[in-house]
């Protein structure tokens, strides 16, 4: 695996962040690659799409704190 700066990627671990509009969210000793040129940190699209899923999961659940209004029936269970 390589970075698209050519610079070479070790496995380690890093830190997940975003910012929505209820929460911060932060996710740390994800299992990252790193350039050691860029120092770039790439995550797979396994971790990312895991991440995805468990960000849009806390953005519906806060937004059901926020507004106080459960929002089960938009979603599918
Ligand atoms: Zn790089």
């Amino acid at each position: 695996m390589q970075c698209k700066c050519g610079g070479v990627l070790i496995e380690g671990k890093s830190t997940y962040r975003t910012s929505k509009k209820n929460f911060s969210f932060i996710l740390e000793n994800i299992p990252a690659f790193k350039c050691m040129r860029c120092d770039e940190v790439t995550f797979s699209e396994e971790t990312m799409s895991k991440i995805q899923r468990l960000v849009n999961n806390i953005e519906r659940d806060s937004n059901e704190i926020v507004t106080g209004q459960a929002s089960v029936n938009l979603y599918d269970y």
